[in-house]
């Protein structure tokens, strides 16, 4: 089987797991972000991939070959890490052909080859300039330049623009992401970023306590969240608990909510994204609450709104804004379609 493929891999620090039976599989060519709060293990099975730290179960495939236990070197990985670790004594060039040199190719492919990267990176003529004197951007793309000149078989980047400001790293992500597209190269990234991660992957992986919670696409990761720690990860949203009598007829906040029909589930949460939250006039709808606050964005408008004891939010495009007042009580609606029940 081609593409990269974990199975129940688990890497245990002591008596503590750090990744707890992970299984994934990332098809050749595509783009993968593993993302998760601090401590959810996302590095710890980075590492595994990259050969730094061996799993204490499990087993890791690439192209259908077993390299649980093959050392970094033999992987054929290109990597880059949130401290990019160049070489400062070296040129930029010199940086970039460093894996080539050791693998003794000659000094006309190590300069075809960095003129080459460089071009694909929008740096062509940096050869021989010194890295020391790059801005953060484009020590960046040196950094990656050197980790795809051995045209390696996986690309893995570990917080690798965490260091930019946010602009430059919102430009960087466009960029890696059309990068990653034209050398159809499979592609791992670590990100605490959601935006990011749906900025730039095919699969989004969301881990917590050394678990996957959900890998799927990001519109599926934020239509359809796995679980409430999935829906309040990605994006925000509002969970709502609920009831039902049993028949299918949901109620939140003690009253029946018309077209929104749970199955047999008796009880349970939904998640329902701000901007599928409906503000209507009270005699619309048997949900009621009141207005506590209006924050206008400039590109969107939030509304706040207290409901059963909790606050919900609502937002709109400013063409849309509801024309309402804090205090004023306020319907609600929710479409069906797209409140999601969530797993306990
Ligand atoms: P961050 O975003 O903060 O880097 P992460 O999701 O990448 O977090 P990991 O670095 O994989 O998290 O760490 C997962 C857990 O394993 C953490 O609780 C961490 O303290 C623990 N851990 C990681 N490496 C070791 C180690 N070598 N020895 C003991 N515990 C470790």
């Amino acid at each position: 089987m081609s593409g990269l493929t974990l199975s129940h891999v688990t890497k245990e620090f002591g008596t503590f797991k750090a990744v707890n039976n992970v299984s994934l599989s990332v098809p050749d060519g595509t783009f993968v972000c593993l993302l998760g709060p601090s401590g959810c293990g996302k590095t710890t099975l980075m590492r595994m991939v990259a050969g730094l730290d061996l799993p204490t179960e499990g087993s890791i495939t690439l192209g259908g070959e077993d390299i649980t236990r093959v050392p970094t070197h033999k992987r054929n990985l290109g990597m880059v890490f949130q401290s990019l670790a160049l070489f400062p004594h070296l040129t930029v060039g010199e940086n970039i052909a460093y894996a080539l040199r050791i693998r003794g190719a000659s000094k006309d492919e190590q300069k075809k080859r960095v003129d080459e990267l460089l071009s694909m990176i929008h740096l062509p003529g940096f050869s021989d300039r010194s890295v020391n004197k790059l801005s953060g951007g484009q020590r960046q793309r040196i950094a990656i330049a050197r980790a795809l000149a051995i045209s390696p078989k996986l690309f893995l980047l570990d917080e690798p623009l965490s260091a930019l400001d946010a602009k430059l790293r919102e430009a960087m992500q466009v960029e890696l992401r059309q990068l990653q597209q034209r050398l159809g190269i499979t592609t791992i990234v670590v990100t605490h970023d959601q935006r990011e991660a749906m900025t730039m992957a095919d699969t989004v992986v969301v881990m917590n306590g050394g678990e996957i919670r959900q890998a799927a696409a990001p519109v599926d990761i934020y239509r359809r969240p796995a679980d409430s720690f999935v829906a309040d990860f990605i994006g925000s949203t509002n969970l709502i608990p609920f009831t039902t009598d049993g028949k299918g007829e949901a109620s939140v906040f003690g009253s029946s909510v018309a077209g929104l029909t749970l199955g047999t589930t008796r009880s349970g949460t939904i998640s329902v994204r701000p901007e599928d939250v409906q503000i209507v006039p009270p005699a619309e709808s048997s949900l009621a609450g009141k207005v506590t606050f209006v924050r206008d964005l400039g590109g969107s408008v939030e509304t706040f709104i207290e409901a059963g004891g909790q606050q919900i939010v609502a937002v709109s495009a400013p063409r849309s804004r509801p024309d309402v007042t804090v205090g004023q009580t306020v319907g609600l609606r929710f479409d069906p379609e797209t409140s999601v029940v969530l797993a306990r």
